[in-house]
């Protein structure tokens, strides 16, 4: 990250991590598990790189057309809260 001061809180604590990005587009989805973030110690704000984010949207539309593959598929039921 570029700027290391927190949008949110202004202070600049962050901690690298790991979590599952849902990147959605028009009702379709790819799930990337092991996507870095950097994590606001103080807030909990999560950032993401938009160099991670651009990898994940290429990969998002090569999937998308068939020129690459996903590693599997998964079935998610949805049921909103009503
Ligand atoms: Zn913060």
């Amino acid at each position: 990250m570029e700027d290391k001061k927190c949008n949110f809180c202004g202070k600049a604590n962050y901690e690298n991590r790991r979590t599952d990005y849902l990147y959605s587009y028009k009702g379709n989805y790819l799930l990337v598990p092991n996507t870095p973030v950097e994590v606001c110690t103080n807030c909990g704000m999560v950032y993401y790189d938009a160099k991670v984010l651009k990898s994940i949207e290429k990969r998002f539309f090569a999937i998308q057309r068939k020129l690459e593959k996903p590693d599997h598929y998964m079935d998610v039921p949805v049921s909103a809260y009503a």
